[in-house]
């Protein structure tokens, strides 16, 4: 039974996935994710039928192609899929069915979009943070009672202003503008989902991953600017899927 669900959470990420690419595609380029066009193909523009809109199999049994103008797709798309299904399948396996899935499962969706818009446009658009925000707290309210709740808020709030001060001394000591504001708003969610002290590890954590990537893309493309916030959104997903906790964290560390 176990397995079922697993397998059935699997589908239900790389289905969502597949609308994922859509949303962190379109939206920032303030196109309708719904209406009025349906999903084309980037290259001819033709529209793409329910035979070919199936998550993963579709790409495979085109080879990667276009059927109309045999434009090779993008492999990013199946990857996001796949990437959905996978963080769904195992946010299930950490947490069944409890308050912290939502949490999980929301965290996982806003990893993918973020991935898709903030490598394509230097963008994350501000509804999907506000949507994921929504959910997360009022699964926080949900799952620990009001007073826990009004705290994971507070949480948010603070490491909101923690790297808005971050922002102010780096676009001081760099003289250029050195976070995105999708960033801080980004600092907020790693608040509210997982408290202070591991909020504050986030920006550690992303800091640390990030960089090595930012130099060697930097050596090899003289690529100046690095999408941050994959980063954070994979630090506050990996943090909340370990369940580390602040105790045994502090223990660790003592
Ligand atoms: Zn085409």
């Amino acid at each position: 039974m176990e397995l079922y669900y697993i397998i059935l959470f699997f589908i239900l990420g790389t289905v969502l996935g597949s609308f994922y690419n859509v949303v962190g595609y379109r939206l920032p380029k303030n196109e309708s994710i719904i209406y009025p066009k349906h999903s084309y193909c980037p290259n001819c523009h033709h529209t793409l039928s329910i035979g070919e809109l199936i998550p993963i199999f579709s790409f495979l049994f085109q080879r990667g192609k276009c059927r109309h103008c045999h434009h090779a797709i993008s492999f990013f798309y199946p990857f996001i899929e796949v990437l959905t299904g996978v963080l769904f399948a195992v946010s299930y396996y950490s947490f069944g069915f409890s308050y912290q899935l939502v949490i999980s499962l929301s965290l996982s969706s806003l990893f993918s979009i973020v991935i898709v818009s903030d490598l394509t446009y230097l963008i994350i658009p501000d509804e999907v943070t506000a949507i994921v925000g929504l959910i997360i707290a009022g699964a926080t309210f949900w799952g620990r009672g009001y007073q826990e709740g009004l705290m994971a808020l507070g949480s948010g709030v603070l490491l909101f202003g923690i790297m808005y001060g971050i922002m102010l001394l780096g676009d001081f000591l760099f003289k250029r503008e050195s976070l995105g504001g999708a960033d801080i708003k980004l600092m907020f969610i790693a608040g509210l989902s997982l408290g202070t002290i591991l909020g504050i590890l986030v920006i550690f954590i992303s800091s640390v991953v990030a960089l090595p990537i930012a130099l060697s893309l930097y050596i090899t493309n003289k690529e100046k600017v690095v999408p941050y916030g994959p980063f954070i959104v994979f630090s506050i997903l990996l943090l909340f899927l370990l369940k580390v906790d602040v105790n045994s964290f502090w223990q660790l560390l003592i």
